[in-house]
Protein backbone atom coordinates (compact mmCIF):
# COMPACT_ATOMS: atom_id res chain seq x y z
CA UNK A 1 0.00 0.00 0.00
CA UNK A 2 1.44 3.45 -0.73
CA UNK A 3 1.23 6.16 1.74
CA UNK A 4 -1.40 8.04 0.03
CA UNK A 5 -3.62 4.74 -0.05
CA UNK A 6 -3.35 4.65 3.73
CA UNK A 7 -6.61 5.53 5.45
CA UNK A 8 -6.33 8.55 7.95
CA UNK A 9 -8.62 10.02 10.58
CA UNK A 10 -12.14 10.70 9.49
CA UNK A 11 -13.05 14.12 8.01
CA UNK A 12 -14.65 15.64 11.14
CA UNK A 13 -11.42 14.73 12.76
CA UNK A 14 -9.42 16.77 10.34
CA UNK A 15 -10.70 20.11 11.21
CA UNK A 16 -12.93 22.80 9.11
CA UNK A 17 -10.47 23.03 6.58
CA UNK A 18 -10.88 23.71 2.72
CA UNK A 19 -10.76 20.27 1.33
CA UNK A 20 -9.39 19.22 -2.45
CA UNK A 21 -10.58 16.75 -4.81
CA UNK A 22 -7.84 15.71 -7.29
CA UNK A 23 -8.80 13.66 -10.56
CA UNK A 24 -6.83 11.85 -12.86
CA UNK A 25 -8.26 11.29 -16.10
CA UNK A 26 -6.84 7.75 -17.83
CA UNK A 27 -8.01 6.35 -20.73
CA UNK A 28 -9.95 3.19 -19.01
CA UNK A 29 -10.46 5.27 -15.66
CA UNK A 30 -11.18 8.04 -13.96
CA UNK A 31 -10.48 7.94 -10.28
CA UNK A 32 -11.61 10.85 -7.55
CA UNK A 33 -9.27 11.26 -4.51
CA UNK A 34 -10.51 13.61 -1.56
CA UNK A 35 -7.83 15.25 0.55
CA UNK A 36 -7.55 17.47 3.21
CA UNK A 37 -6.06 20.60 3.01
CA UNK A 38 -2.90 19.49 4.11
CA UNK A 39 -3.01 16.92 1.43
CA UNK A 40 -4.08 13.78 3.31
CA UNK A 41 -6.01 11.23 1.23
CA UNK A 42 -9.27 10.88 3.00
CA UNK A 43 -11.08 8.68 0.23
CA UNK A 44 -10.80 7.92 -3.21
CA UNK A 45 -13.24 5.65 -5.94
CA UNK A 46 -12.58 5.19 -9.51
CA UNK A 47 -15.15 4.55 -12.96
CA UNK A 48 -14.57 3.71 -16.17
CA UNK A 49 -13.48 6.64 -18.56
CA UNK A 50 -15.80 7.95 -21.52
CA UNK A 51 -13.51 7.95 -24.48
CA UNK A 52 -15.74 8.89 -27.57
CA UNK A 53 -18.55 10.69 -26.45
CA UNK A 54 -17.69 14.54 -24.78
CA UNK A 55 -21.26 15.10 -23.07
CA UNK A 56 -20.73 11.39 -21.47
CA UNK A 57 -17.31 12.41 -20.60
CA UNK A 58 -18.42 15.79 -18.95
CA UNK A 59 -21.06 14.03 -17.21
CA UNK A 60 -19.17 11.51 -15.90
CA UNK A 61 -16.63 14.12 -14.07
CA UNK A 62 -19.55 16.16 -12.98
CA UNK A 63 -20.96 13.01 -11.47
CA UNK A 64 -17.60 11.82 -9.55
CA UNK A 65 -17.66 15.59 -7.92
CA UNK A 66 -21.17 15.62 -7.06
CA UNK A 67 -20.87 12.23 -5.75
CA UNK A 68 -17.85 14.08 -3.60
CA UNK A 69 -19.89 16.97 -2.62
CA UNK A 70 -22.78 14.94 -0.95
CA UNK A 71 -20.43 12.34 0.78
CA UNK A 72 -17.94 15.33 2.31
CA UNK A 73 -20.28 18.44 2.78
CA UNK A 74 -17.71 21.04 2.52
CA UNK A 75 -16.58 23.86 -0.23
CA UNK A 76 -14.28 21.92 -2.62
CA UNK A 77 -11.50 23.33 -4.75
CA UNK A 78 -10.67 20.81 -8.14
CA UNK A 79 -7.99 19.83 -9.50
CA UNK A 80 -7.56 17.48 -12.99
CA UNK A 81 -5.05 16.00 -14.90
CA UNK A 82 -5.17 13.98 -17.69
CA UNK A 83 -2.74 12.51 -20.37
CA UNK A 84 -1.90 14.64 -23.53
CA UNK A 85 -1.29 18.07 -24.40
CA UNK A 86 -2.92 21.47 -22.45
CA UNK A 87 -2.43 24.27 -24.26
CA UNK A 88 -2.23 27.87 -22.90
CA UNK A 89 -5.94 28.74 -24.26
CA UNK A 90 -7.01 25.59 -22.06
CA UNK A 91 -7.63 23.36 -25.26
CA UNK A 92 -7.05 19.83 -25.00
CA UNK A 93 -5.24 17.40 -27.02
CA UNK A 94 -5.56 13.69 -25.96
CA UNK A 95 -4.79 10.27 -27.72
CA UNK A 96 -5.88 8.69 -24.78
CA UNK A 97 -9.07 10.10 -24.76
CA UNK A 98 -10.09 11.46 -28.25
CA UNK A 99 -13.81 13.39 -27.24
CA UNK A 100 -11.80 15.49 -25.43
CA UNK A 101 -9.35 17.05 -28.17
CA UNK A 102 -10.00 20.44 -29.35
CA UNK A 103 -12.22 21.08 -26.13
CA UNK A 104 -12.00 23.56 -23.13
CA UNK A 105 -12.65 21.19 -20.35
CA UNK A 106 -12.28 23.47 -17.60
CA UNK A 107 -14.55 26.09 -19.44
CA UNK A 108 -17.27 23.50 -19.96
CA UNK A 109 -17.17 21.81 -16.28
CA UNK A 110 -17.44 25.71 -15.13
CA UNK A 111 -20.44 26.32 -16.83
CA UNK A 112 -22.18 23.76 -14.82
CA UNK A 113 -20.07 23.41 -11.51
CA UNK A 114 -19.91 26.22 -8.97
CA UNK A 115 -16.11 25.22 -8.12
CA UNK A 116 -13.16 26.03 -9.00
CA UNK A 117 -11.13 23.93 -10.96
CA UNK A 118 -7.41 23.80 -12.80
CA UNK A 119 -5.98 21.04 -15.25
CA UNK A 120 -2.68 19.70 -16.25
CA UNK A 121 -0.21 17.43 -17.96
CA UNK A 122 -0.54 13.74 -15.61
CA UNK A 123 2.86 13.46 -16.50
CA UNK A 124 4.34 16.34 -15.46
CA UNK A 125 1.67 16.50 -12.02
CA UNK A 126 3.43 13.65 -11.06
CA UNK A 127 6.65 15.48 -10.84
CA UNK A 128 4.64 18.03 -8.88
CA UNK A 129 3.19 15.45 -6.49
CA UNK A 130 6.91 13.65 -5.71
CA UNK A 131 8.23 16.87 -5.74
CA UNK A 132 5.97 18.33 -2.80
CA UNK A 133 6.66 15.45 -0.07
CA UNK A 134 7.52 12.90 -2.44
CA UNK A 135 10.65 10.95 -3.05
CA UNK A 136 11.87 14.72 -4.12
CA UNK A 137 10.84 16.42 -0.42
CA UNK A 138 13.76 18.19 0.38
CA UNK A 139 15.39 18.74 -3.07
CA UNK A 140 15.34 22.19 -4.53
CA UNK A 141 15.56 21.06 -8.33
CA UNK A 142 13.37 17.51 -9.20
CA UNK A 143 13.00 15.72 -11.98
CA UNK A 144 9.91 13.67 -12.27
CA UNK A 145 10.10 10.55 -15.09
CA UNK A 146 7.28 8.39 -16.18
CA UNK A 147 8.37 5.44 -18.02
CA UNK A 148 5.39 3.38 -18.97
CA UNK A 149 2.97 3.38 -22.08
CA UNK A 150 5.00 6.84 -22.44
CA UNK A 151 7.93 8.38 -21.73
CA UNK A 152 7.33 12.16 -20.42
CA UNK A 153 7.93 14.17 -17.23
CA UNK A 154 7.95 17.36 -15.78
CA UNK A 155 10.81 19.56 -13.21
CA UNK A 156 9.68 21.46 -10.63
CA UNK A 157 11.91 24.18 -8.64
CA UNK A 158 11.14 25.01 -5.07
CA UNK A 159 7.95 22.34 -5.69
CA UNK A 160 6.46 24.65 -8.42
CA UNK A 161 6.46 23.06 -11.67
CA UNK A 162 8.29 24.74 -14.26
CA UNK A 163 6.30 25.19 -17.19
CA UNK A 164 8.27 26.99 -19.75
CA UNK A 165 7.04 29.36 -22.64
CA UNK A 166 4.23 27.30 -23.43
CA UNK A 167 3.48 24.98 -20.66
CA UNK A 168 5.72 21.54 -22.51
CA UNK A 169 8.95 21.89 -20.89
CA UNK A 170 10.14 18.59 -19.48
CA UNK A 171 9.13 16.60 -22.86
CA UNK A 172 12.19 14.11 -21.93
CA UNK A 173 10.56 11.31 -24.36
CA UNK A 174 10.39 13.56 -27.74
CA UNK A 175 13.87 14.23 -27.64
CA UNK A 176 15.52 12.47 -31.06
CA UNK A 177 17.70 9.39 -30.05
CA UNK A 178 21.65 9.92 -29.91
CA UNK A 179 22.55 8.96 -34.14
CA UNK A 180 25.35 6.87 -32.01
CA UNK A 181 23.24 4.65 -30.32
CA UNK A 182 21.23 4.14 -33.37
CA UNK A 183 24.37 3.23 -35.05
CA UNK A 184 26.00 1.16 -32.91
CA UNK A 185 22.80 -1.51 -32.57
CA UNK A 186 21.81 -1.25 -35.99
CA UNK A 187 17.99 0.11 -34.88
CA UNK A 188 15.50 1.06 -37.51
CA UNK A 189 14.23 4.66 -37.17
CA UNK A 190 10.66 3.98 -35.77
CA UNK A 191 7.96 6.89 -35.85
CA UNK A 192 6.61 8.03 -32.92
CA UNK A 193 3.07 8.61 -31.26
CA UNK A 194 3.88 12.47 -31.41
CA UNK A 195 4.30 12.51 -34.83
CA UNK A 196 7.62 12.44 -35.19
CA UNK A 197 10.72 10.25 -36.14
CA UNK A 198 13.70 8.65 -33.85
CA UNK A 199 12.03 9.68 -30.76
CA UNK A 200 12.81 8.09 -27.17
CA UNK A 201 9.88 7.22 -26.41
CA UNK A 202 9.57 4.84 -29.23
CA UNK A 203 12.56 2.64 -27.56
CA UNK A 204 12.56 3.60 -23.82
CA UNK A 205 9.03 3.40 -23.23
CA UNK A 206 7.38 -0.22 -22.26
CA UNK A 207 6.11 -0.87 -25.54
CA UNK A 208 9.69 0.40 -27.21
CA UNK A 209 10.95 -2.22 -24.44
CA UNK A 210 9.16 -5.36 -25.98
CA UNK A 211 10.03 -3.45 -29.26
CA UNK A 212 13.86 -4.03 -28.33
CA UNK A 213 13.15 -7.76 -27.31
CA UNK A 214 11.88 -8.98 -30.13
CA UNK A 215 14.40 -7.00 -32.58
CA UNK A 216 17.12 -8.56 -30.45
CA UNK A 217 15.15 -12.30 -31.30
CA UNK A 218 12.73 -12.86 -28.73
CA UNK A 219 9.94 -14.78 -30.03
CA UNK A 220 6.84 -12.72 -27.32
CA UNK A 221 6.50 -8.93 -26.52
CA UNK A 222 6.00 -10.02 -22.85
CA UNK A 223 7.91 -7.55 -20.14
CA UNK A 224 7.52 -10.36 -17.42
CA UNK A 225 8.90 -12.86 -19.66
CA UNK A 226 11.96 -10.19 -20.46
CA UNK A 227 12.59 -9.97 -16.59
CA UNK A 228 12.53 -13.65 -15.68
CA UNK A 229 14.18 -14.60 -19.13
CA UNK A 230 17.13 -11.70 -17.85
CA UNK A 231 17.07 -13.27 -13.97
CA UNK A 232 17.83 -16.89 -16.12
CA UNK A 233 21.13 -15.46 -17.16
CA UNK A 234 19.22 -15.55 -21.20
CA UNK A 235 21.69 -14.38 -23.69
CA UNK A 236 18.86 -12.31 -25.62
CA UNK A 237 17.74 -10.24 -22.82
CA UNK A 238 21.12 -9.16 -21.28
CA UNK A 239 21.48 -8.30 -24.95
CA UNK A 240 18.11 -6.19 -25.28
CA UNK A 241 18.81 -5.05 -21.28
CA UNK A 242 21.75 -3.70 -22.28
CA UNK A 243 20.44 -1.86 -25.75
CA UNK A 244 17.64 -0.81 -23.67
CA UNK A 245 19.61 1.21 -20.75
CA UNK A 246 22.12 2.48 -23.09
CA UNK A 247 19.27 4.10 -24.61
CA UNK A 248 17.96 4.83 -21.81
CA UNK A 249 20.54 6.11 -20.25
CA UNK A 250 20.92 8.64 -23.36
CA UNK A 251 17.90 10.19 -22.59
CA UNK A 252 18.06 10.45 -19.33
CA UNK A 253 21.73 12.17 -19.89
CA UNK A 254 20.08 14.79 -22.23
CA UNK A 255 17.17 15.79 -19.39
CA UNK A 256 20.22 16.16 -17.22
CA UNK A 257 22.37 18.44 -19.23
CA UNK A 258 19.03 20.04 -19.84
CA UNK A 259 17.76 20.88 -16.45
CA UNK A 260 20.72 19.46 -14.22
CA UNK A 261 18.69 18.11 -11.50
CA UNK A 262 19.08 17.50 -7.59
CA UNK A 263 17.24 14.24 -8.23
CA UNK A 264 15.38 12.27 -10.88
CA UNK A 265 12.10 10.48 -9.37
CA UNK A 266 11.26 7.72 -11.68
CA UNK A 267 7.62 5.99 -11.46
CA UNK A 268 5.64 3.97 -14.30
CA UNK A 269 5.59 0.29 -15.11
CA UNK A 270 9.82 0.30 -16.24
CA UNK A 271 10.51 1.61 -12.68
CA UNK A 272 8.88 -1.32 -11.16
CA UNK A 273 11.98 -3.52 -12.44
CA UNK A 274 15.06 -3.64 -9.89
CA UNK A 275 17.62 -4.00 -12.72
CA UNK A 276 16.45 -0.65 -14.78
CA UNK A 277 16.65 1.38 -11.38
CA UNK A 278 19.97 -0.08 -10.20
CA UNK A 279 22.04 0.38 -13.29
CA UNK A 280 20.50 3.48 -14.63
CA UNK A 281 23.44 5.55 -13.14
CA UNK A 282 25.97 3.55 -14.50
CA UNK A 283 24.13 3.74 -17.88
CA UNK A 284 23.75 7.43 -17.87
CA UNK A 285 27.25 8.43 -16.68
CA UNK A 286 28.48 6.61 -19.87
CA UNK A 287 26.82 9.48 -21.86
CA UNK A 288 27.98 12.42 -19.93
CA UNK A 289 31.23 13.84 -20.44
CA UNK A 290 33.95 14.42 -17.61
CA UNK A 291 32.71 16.84 -14.93
CA UNK A 292 29.03 16.43 -14.91
CA UNK A 293 27.66 13.12 -12.83
CA UNK A 294 24.22 11.75 -12.63
CA UNK A 295 22.32 12.74 -9.89
CA UNK A 296 20.41 10.55 -7.12
CA UNK A 297 17.66 8.45 -8.90
CA UNK A 298 15.15 7.08 -6.57
CA UNK A 299 11.46 5.37 -6.88
CA UNK A 300 8.56 7.53 -6.97
CA UNK A 301 6.77 7.88 -3.13
CA UNK A 302 3.33 7.64 -4.43
CA UNK A 303 3.59 5.73 -7.77
CA UNK A 304 -0.27 4.83 -9.28
CA UNK A 305 -1.77 7.58 -6.26
CA UNK A 306 0.61 10.50 -7.66
CA UNK A 307 -2.14 11.45 -10.26
CA UNK A 308 -5.06 12.08 -8.21
CA UNK A 309 -2.44 13.46 -5.67
CA UNK A 310 -0.42 15.79 -8.48
CA UNK A 311 -3.87 17.01 -9.38
CA UNK A 312 -4.63 18.19 -5.71
CA UNK A 313 -1.63 20.00 -5.01
CA UNK A 314 -1.56 21.66 -8.41
CA UNK A 315 -5.26 23.35 -7.34
CA UNK A 316 -3.91 23.98 -3.78
CA UNK A 317 -0.75 25.81 -5.34
CA UNK A 318 -3.02 28.12 -7.33
CA UNK A 319 -5.60 28.48 -4.26
CA UNK A 320 -2.55 29.54 -1.91
CA UNK A 321 -0.98 32.04 -3.93
ZN1 LIG B 1 7.79 11.78 -30.15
Amino acid sequence: MTPAAQKIAPLEEQGNGQIIYGLDIGGTKIEIGVFTDELQLIDSWRTPTPTTSYSEFVSTIINLINEANSRYEKKAIVGIGMPGIIDKNGLVKSANVPCSTGKNIIADLNDILNCSISIGNDCRLFALSESVGGAGEGYKRVYGAIIGTGAAGGFCIDGQLYNGRSGFAGEYGHLPVSAFLIDKYKLPLKTCGCGLIGCYEAYVSGPGLSWIYQHFGAQTTDTFHFVQRLNAGDEIAKATFNCYMDLLGASFASLILSYDPDIIVVGGGISKIDQVIESLPFYVNKHLFTGVECPLIKRAKYGDSSGVRGAAILRKQLSDS
